[in-house]
Order: structure tokens, then sequence, then C-alpha cells
């Protein structure tokens, strides 16, 4: 019998790509499955802080055992930005496309293109909390390409690919990205102790 795991979130895109590096040990339901559409407020200043917000909200409502994810672009050339910001980095309405035009807008006149996308995952299982990170290097460019994905796909190239995460099916993404990463370390986990 499967057993469940609710992610926090209500991000298909994200749901189809963690469903796809799942065992089938595991049956996964999102907030939309749960009917859970209230804001949750991410108002920490890490990932790892917005990442236990969101999984602790869910827990404490539905005692489900449950997992979160926080990532973001992170441009040292921008102070760090869009970081913990990314959703929102063009105003609150969370456009990624407006998102994007600002990154590039913003680094029109910088030659440091250098990036990297980050994802924490915070899992809170038996009442207790555990985290995972992941991580992938790349470079931010100056024009947009590619249509599959979301958020700054278009523009972030993962270092040696030579292609944008958009220009990528999400099994190749999987082979690269920073949320597949930090599944690797949390699937581990799953496995060796439940
Ligand atoms: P979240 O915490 O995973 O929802 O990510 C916050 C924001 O970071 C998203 O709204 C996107 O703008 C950006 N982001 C996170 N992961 C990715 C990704 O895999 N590709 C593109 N953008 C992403």
């Amino acid at each position: 019998m499967s057993k469940l795991l609710v992610f926090a979130s209500s991000n298909a895109h994200k749901s189809h790509e963690i469903k796809q590096l799942l065992g089938k040990e595991w049956e996964l339901k999102n907030l939309n499955d749960l009917h859970f559409h209230e804001e949750i407020v991410e108002d920490a200043d890490t990932f790892e802080g917005n990442a236990l917000i969101k999984a602790e909200t869910i827990f404490k409502r539905f005692g489900t055992n449950c997992f979160a994810d926080d990532s973001g672009l992170v441009i040292p050339a921008l102070h760090g930005a869009p970081g913990v910001l990314s959703a929102r980095y063009a105003g609150p309405e969370k456009d990624d496309q407006k998102n994007l035009l600002k990154v590039l807008r913003d680094m029109e006149q910088l030659e440091d293109r250098r990036a990297y996308f980050i994802t924490c995952i915070a899992l809170v299982m038996d009442g207790e909390v555990n985290y995972f990170e992941g991580k992938v290097e790349g470079h931010i460019r100056r024009d947009t390409i590619g249509t599959h994905g979301f958020g700054y796909d278009p523009i972030f190239e993962p270092e040696l690919c030579g292609k944008t995460f958009a220009e990528m099916d999400t099994e190749e993404k999987n082979r690269y990205s920073h949320r597949a990463r930090a599944m690797k370390a949390f699937l581990s986990y799953l496995n060796e102790v439940h």
C-alpha cells in the first residue's frame, strides 16, 4: 500500500516534476488535492525558514506527514537578489514574465552573469523536522529562449549545458535541477528511515 505524503504547494509544474522522482510506494498529494487554497505568508528571510513555515502550516492543519520546498534564484552580482523574493521580484502579483524581464533589465550593464538556483526542502514527519538542500550553478542569458518549465527557466543556463532549463523537457531538467538534487537527498533519507 502506498504511503501518503503531502507536498505543501499548489504548483502543478513542481508536483509533476516531483511525481516523476518519487517511487510508487508514495502517494503524493498537493494543496489542490486537499482543497487548501489559503495563502500562507512566507515572510522568513531564508529559504529554510520559508519551507518550514509552509510544511508546519499544513502539518498542523491536516496532521499528515508533509514537506515543502522553497527555492529561488540567487545572483551574486545583484547582491543575492532575487533570492527569497524570487516569486515576487517584480511585484506582489507573482508574474513569471515580469520577474524575468526585471532580472534582464537589472543585469543589462553587468558582465558577471553567474547565478544559481537553490532549493531547500523542510520535511515534517511524525513531528520531527529535517532539511535537504540542492543547488545548480549556471548563468543568466541576455535574452529568453525556450518554452518549457516556469519562472526564470528561459533565462537560466546550467553550467556546461549550452541551453536553458526552458529548452529541456522535465526529464532532462531533473538531471540538473536544484529541486531534483534536493529531492534526491530527501528521497535517500525517506528510503533509509521509512
Ligand atoms: P518556490 O519557492 O519553489 O515557489 O520558488 C520561488 C520562485 O523561484 C518561483 O516563483 C520562480 O520564480 C523561481 N523558481 C524556483 N524554482 C525554479 C525553477 O526550477 N525554474 C525557474 N524558476 C524557479
